[in-house]
């Protein structure tokens, strides 16, 4: 080693130590921030609160921004380290929360709980020390027995034998049991459910599948049937478990439904559908991409990764919604037109049209979209 590498390390080598100390200080604050972390949790726990805080996390971030710019550094660094102390701090408490049950005393059944969603519920309920009894199609010989003192009756069953197992189910059940139930639309099982249950009766829509491992964070939408007071219990255990409870009228979910899953998974599906038809080369289509083309990609693989039953059922949930698809089909051929006049100006004048009319949300849209795309970018 020449002189002037000794001098070179002679000069790091204290530079190396002092960033290893300050590693070891962030890793030991970190630890104290946990400790602290779960003497909130246990209060919440005592209190039956739920963990997201929603409005205290963005004030955190928008503090933590703020002091970033201050300190000189990039904001968006720091947003993103707090992200994930933040996120692994809930799933942590959400842990903890899950096996708190607000009325262990309570009694649940799940019809069809020997399916997807319906295993996940029993799981979830079980763990917070609940009785949960499970009723599936071979069941029915021992219905009354399974109905005996039930508090709630949740029914997890393809959409269309809700109605049927709901009138099968509510004569059974004490008269003020709650009757809920998890399809994917609401109109109809909520109507049901009422009309075959004269107790409390509340709409579930948990927006996510069975494979999720916390409820953190997850919405489940809820939709009043009849007396929401003796329901809350219900809605508040789900919020007790992590998820954001977003509620509203069976018509208003599901006519935002039409477009946020039928639409949505129907579009996806006739793009996959096309690049099927064309025999298009997927492999070289990445390698030739950008990263918007890869996210786009990776949301239509996605799709057809998954239970083509579930989607069908989602699809073709309702008359309104096959409805809507056919207007969709009949506005894609409009813009036939467009291309066969070779209208380039008719096609930037409904662009702006389009743009003016998304306004503010285009921002929004393209600072989320970017925060995903770099995070592809990272990974690929
Ligand atoms: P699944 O097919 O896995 O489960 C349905 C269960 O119902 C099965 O165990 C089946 O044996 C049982 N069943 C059918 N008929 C019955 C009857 N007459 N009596 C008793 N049990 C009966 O379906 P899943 O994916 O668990 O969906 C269940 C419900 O949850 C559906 O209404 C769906 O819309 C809703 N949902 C599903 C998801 C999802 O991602 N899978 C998400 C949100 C909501």
């Amino acid at each position: 080693m020449d002189k002037d590498n000794t001098i070179f390390f002679d000069k790091i080598r204290p530079m190396r130590d002092e960033i290893d100390r300050i590693d070891s200080e962030i890793l030991l604050l970190l630890a104290r921030r946990q400790a602290q972390v779960e003497k909130v949790v246990a209060l919440k726990k005592a209190h039956n609160m739920p963990v997201y805080h929603p409005a205290r996390e963005e004030d955190l971030i928008s503090r933590l921004r703020s002091q970033a710019t201050q300190a000189g550094m990039n904001p968006d660094y720091l947003e993103d380290l707090y992200r994930v102390i933040l996120r692994q701090s809930r799933i942590k408490q959400t842990r903890k929360m899950a096996l708190k049950g607000l009325r262990p005393e309570a009694k649940v059944l799940v019809v069809g709980g020997a399916g997807q969603m319906g295993a996940m519920f029993v799981r979830l309920f079980s763990r917070s020390g609940y009785e949960v009894r499970v009723l599936d199609r071979e069941d029915w010989d021992r219905a009354p027995e399974f109905c005996k003192d039930i508090d709630l009756a949740l029914i997890s069953v393809p959409i269309e034998k809700t109605c049927e197992v709901a009138n099968a189910v509510a004569p059974l059940l004490p008269p003020d049991a709650v009757m809920a139930d998890l399809t994917s639309v609401k109109q109809a099982p909520v109507a049901d459910m009422c009309q075959a249950h004269k107790g409390p009766v509340i709409g579930l829509h948990p927006l996510f599948g069975p494979t999720t491992d916390s409820l953190d964070k997850q919405i489940v939408v809820t939709c009043d049937g009849r007396d929401s007071d003796a329901c809350q219990w219900v809605v508040e255990q789900l919020n007790l478990w992590g998820a954001v409870i977003v509620p509203a009228t069976a018509g208003e979910h599901d006519a935002v439904m039409e477009i946020v899953q039928a639409l949505r998974h129907f579009a996806t599906f006739c793009f996959g559908d096309f690049l099927c038809q064309r025999h298009a080369p997927l492999e070289r289509t990445l390698e030739f991409s950008s990263p918007i083309y890869r996210l786009e990609l990776g949301m239509v693989g996605r799709l057809f990764a998954q239970d083509p039953g579930l989607y069908a059922e989602i699809i073709f949930a309702t008359p309104e919604r096959r409805a809507l698809l056919k207007e969709y089909i009949q506005s894609l051929s409009r813009h036939l037109d467009m291309l066969d006049r070779n209208d380039k100006s008719g096609f930037i004048d409904q662009f702006n049209r389009v743009a003016e009319w998304f306004g503010p949300f285009s921002e929004q849209a393209m600072r989320e979209s970017t925060f995903i795309i770099n995070k592809l970018i990272e990974r690929f």
